[in-house]
């Protein structure tokens, strides 16, 4: 069969003759043959190439064939081939091209007498290594390519192979084409390419492709050779030529050269192309403006030269960070090449993250304990833990922490996400932890391997014998790969112009509001940096965690009866109102949601002796006496206690001392002309008549207020729901509350009843297994929880129709709460400050996407 009728069966059929007008889909063959298919419409010099679609590619996996004859056809009858991965997305990666397919003895000899012995004899040498690796799987340490390519070396390397085979190297080219294919189709189905395409967010099932190309030699008589070349520098994204070039080379070898070698531009350090082929200089760099307006991309191109005439052999994106796939989607748009929403439906919301973690300051003084690799950017610091189910609690309890491990595996990644920062032992740039590092935006170094753990005494040892105990502090710097003691002051992430352009853009195309839960000033400020819209939760009993401040709340707690209880409020009462009015100065012009307290009572009580009689010196009371009342206190089940709404009814002075500092602080900065819309939010509500009682306190403190400090202001009133029996009776809820947020965090653990705190040691099991999809806490279940709220915003709106709805549990950021709540007509969701960028962005797409939907 010929070209033509290769071509005639491929409405989408296995194999298609890559032409102009072939019917082909990047969804159907993969984004390299498409983006080919490009190319030879814009009449690039591109060699014939055949595109082998992800069900052909599955066929062969699976172990059948596909028509041999019908694929070779089109090369003629003497075939040297190439064969090139093209998955869906070219990021998902693929398995490594092979070349010179169709070399063998005969074509050797014939190729010594035209392009001489070396030149033959390397080819035929690549193509053997090549296969002895990824087709027979032999070990490659056994087939290097030897200095001096010639019959002799050639013998040498075919003669292992037999050796190491039992099998003559084949001679056929279609069983060498046969062959080669099988291999690239099982090699996608390994694990390794499964977990890396993953990790990159493919899907399950993502398919690939193959290309088929004729070979255009780089080796030869006069001027041939290969190179590489790109348009911008993949880490910044500015423009700037960069790649090489190699005479007498093939494929990517120039790229990984020490010797031979050389610029694509003039250069001062060396010689250029542009110097030693001038017009096929001239004919790449015109690349550049026909792949950005035509591609409407950049791309790195791979080219050969034979005999001084310049050859297409493939382009594909440019590999690029994140700081450059945003640059590059703006710049695309500045000039026109892509309309704005092409821009924003371009950068992966997690590509942002990694632009936003905090840095060292380069001021700090910088305690070392080692140096690793940086495997992802950005600084964190939190409490030394070393298993992932340590992570998770840690993060339940809402503490930092870095997860030190020898190298992660799949099991850990749960703990990855709860982690503040990773740290192995083990492992380089494209390791599980790294790649999964980068993936979710979480700092990492790798490759600590000069440091030890001793898991018996729980201890991490650096090389100079300091030990760091499980639960001491270090500091994770994944920019530069050091690991530091103790917790080094920090640097905001500096977003650059292309960046915020970007965000601005967004903004313009969302649809949903985005705040941030922001409990102190510095959070409030990060919050303003990333053009949060308010802040959605200010968990105000974070406010008192430390220090000083711990010691007063407890003298609170322990306090006996009303009149000493008022007097430590007094005292609390100008620490609060300091605290709420550097958040409302800082978030001026927007709303900012406060919460009144909910402390599990026990997150401010001693847990162990020492604790104990810390709190008895403070208290100034006997040890027995303290003992005793936190006994007195302690509950069987605090996270169900006497939290939230329940604390304030039975204490309604520490709601009161709240409220009043909040209107103190709103009238303190109405006085000096700064706006703020305040919203007071009650948590743990189960029932209405919490909201009546609560309600009824707050206004008459704001009245208070208002005529003591002679000022008017106005402030809204709302719930948060995160109890289902508060979702169930939202109707009556709503008719005292101006505003419901739900607090998926509970709402997760009270409609499962799964405690937030203890669920990570069956977690794994449970979702390895199917049970739950995934880890509740970590992605909303829309099935269950989801049901839940849904009924609570529809009766909502029965009882109020005007009632602000919004999220603010931890699911808040994530793609499917957004999803969810625009499904829902929500007003905003809120979640942690450094994931308000991705929000804004995923919110954008999401809206853009239903545009083309609809
Ligand atoms: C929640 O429960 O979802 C919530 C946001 O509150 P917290 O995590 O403080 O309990
Ligand atoms: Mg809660």
């Amino acid at each position: 069969m010929n070209g033509a009728a290769v071509q005639q069966q491929s409405t989408y059929k296995q194999l298609t003759l890559i032409t102009p007008t072939a019917a082909m889909h990047a969804s159907v063959h993969g984004g390299r043959a498409k983006c080919l298919q490009r190319l030879i419409r814009l009449e690039m010099p591109v060699p014939v190439t055949v595109a082998l679609s992800f069900d052909a590619v599955q066929q062969i996996a699976r172990g059948q064939s596909v028509d041999m004859d019908a694929l070779m056809a089109p090369f003629g009858p003497q075939p040297l081939l190439s064969v090139r991965p093209s998955s869906q997305d070219p990021d998902w990666g693929g398995p490594s091209a092979i070349l010179n397919i169709g070399m063998n003895d005969a074509r050797h000899d014939a190729m010594c007498e035209t392009m001489g012995e070396w030149a033959a004899s390397a080819m035929y040498l690549r193509f053997v290594q090549a296969y002895a690796i990824h087709v027979a799987r032999l070990d490659p340490d056994e087939f290097y390519l030897p200095d001096v390519p010639d019959r002799l070396s050639l013998k040498a390397m075919l003669d292992t192979y037999e050796a190491e085979t039992d099998e003559q190297f084949p001679q056929d080219p279609a069983v060498q084409l046969t062959q080669v294919l099988r291999s690239m189709a099982r090699a996608w189905d390994g694990t390794t390419a499964r977990l890396l395409r993953q990790a990159k967010g493919a899907p399950q099932d993502a398919g690939l492709g193959l290309v088929v190309q004729a070979m255009a030699l780089g080796v030869g008589q006069g001027e041939c050779g290969s190179g590489v070349i790109q348009y911008v520098d993949s880490t910044t994204g500015v423009p700037q030529i960069t790649g090489r070039y190699m005479s007498q080379s093939q494929g990517r070898e120039a790229l990984g050269a020490a010797e031979g070698a050389i610029y694509l531009t003039r250069d001062p350090r060396g010689p250029s192309l542009e110097d030693l082929c001038p017009d096929a200089f001239a004919e790449l760099v015109a690349l550049r403006d026909i792949c950005r307006r035509f591609l409407r991309e950049e791309m790195q191109v791979e080219f050969t030269i034979e005999n001084g005439n310049l050859h297409i052999l493939d382009a594909v994106r440019v590999q690029r960070s994140s700081r450059a796939s945003v640059r590059i989607a703006v710049a695309l748009a500045e000039d026109e090449m892509i309309p704005r929403e092409d821009a924003v439906l371009r950068v992966e919301p997690a590509a942002l993250s990694e632009l936003l973690h905090r840095q060292i300051d380069p001021l700090a003084k910088r305690d070392l304990i080692v140096r690793g690799i940086a495997a992802s950017p950005g600084a964190a610091t939190g409490r030394i833990v070393l298993t992932a189910n340590e992570a998770q609690a840690s993060a339940a309890r809402g503490e930092a922490c870095v997860l030190v491990r020898r190298e992660t595996t799949p099991e850990d990644i749960r703990g990855m996400h709860a982690a503040q920062a990773v740290l192995t032992m083990r492992g380089g740039v494209t390791s599980h932890a790294a790649v999964i590092g980068r993936g979710l935006g979480v700092p990492c170094v790798v490759g600590a391997s000069d440091l030890s753990i001793d898991f018996k005494k729980r201890q991490v040892i650096a090389p100079n014998g300091r030990r760091f105990a499980a639960g001491d502090t270090i500091t994770v710097d994944g920019t530069t790969g050091q690991i530091l003691a103790g917790e080094p002051p920090m640097l905001e992430a500096a977003l650059d112009d292309a960046f915020q352009t970007l965000l601005q853009w967004a903004d313009e195309f969302r649809d949903i509001g985005v705040r941030a839960n922001a409990d102190t000033p510095a959070d409030a400020q990060t919050a303003r940096n990333f053009a949060a819209e308010g802040i959605g939760l200010c968990r105000t009993e974070h406010m008192f965690f430390e220090g000083e401040r711990l010691r007063v709340m407890r003298e609170m707690i322990f306090a006996e009866g009303g009149d000493d209880r008022r007097a430590v409020l007094d005292r609390l009462l100008p620490m609060q109102r300091a605290d709420f009015r550097a958040l409302f100065e800082i978030m001026q012009g927007r709303n900012v949601c406060v919460r009144l307290f909910d402390p599990p009572l026990h997150e401010f009580l001693p847990s162990d002796k020492a604790g104990l009689r810390d709190l008895a010196g403070q208290m100034d009371v006997p040890l027995h006496e303290a003992t005793a009342r936190v006994e007195a206190l302690s509950e069987y089940n605090p996270m169900l206690g006497m939290r939230g709404v329940r604390l304030g009814i039975a204490i309604p002075e520490i709601y009161d001392m709240q409220a009043r500092a909040i209107f103190e602080a709103i009238a303190a900065v109405i006085k000096s002309g700064t706006e703020i819309t305040v919203e007071i939010m009650i948590p743990l509500v189960s029932a209405m008549r919490e909201v009546e009682l609560v309600k009824a306190r707050v206004d008459g403190v704001a009245n208070a207020v208002m005529a003591e400090t002679r000022t008017e202001f106005e402030y809204r009133l709302g719930v948060m729901v995160e109890t289902p029996r508060a979702a169930l009776r939202a109707q009556d809820i709503a008719e005292h509350a101006a505003f419901l947020s739900f607090g998926t965090n509970d709402l997760t653990q009270m409609t499962y009843g799964l405690s937030r705190d203890d669920a990570g040691r069956f977690m794994s099991a449970y979702v390895q297994q199917g049970v739950y999809a995934e880890d509740p806490f970590h992605t909303l279940d829309i099935e269950g929880v989801g049901e839940l709220i849904a009924l609570g915003a529809e009766r909502g709106r029965a009882g109020r129709k005007d009632v602000i709805l919004s999220i603010c549990g931890e699911h808040g950021g994530s793609r499917s709460a957004i999803a969810f709540c625009r499904t829902h007509g929500f007003d905003y969701v809120s979640c942690s400050p450094f994931r308000v960028p991705v929000a804004r962005l995923t919110a954008a797409q999401l809206a853009l996407q239903d545009r083309v939907v609809s």
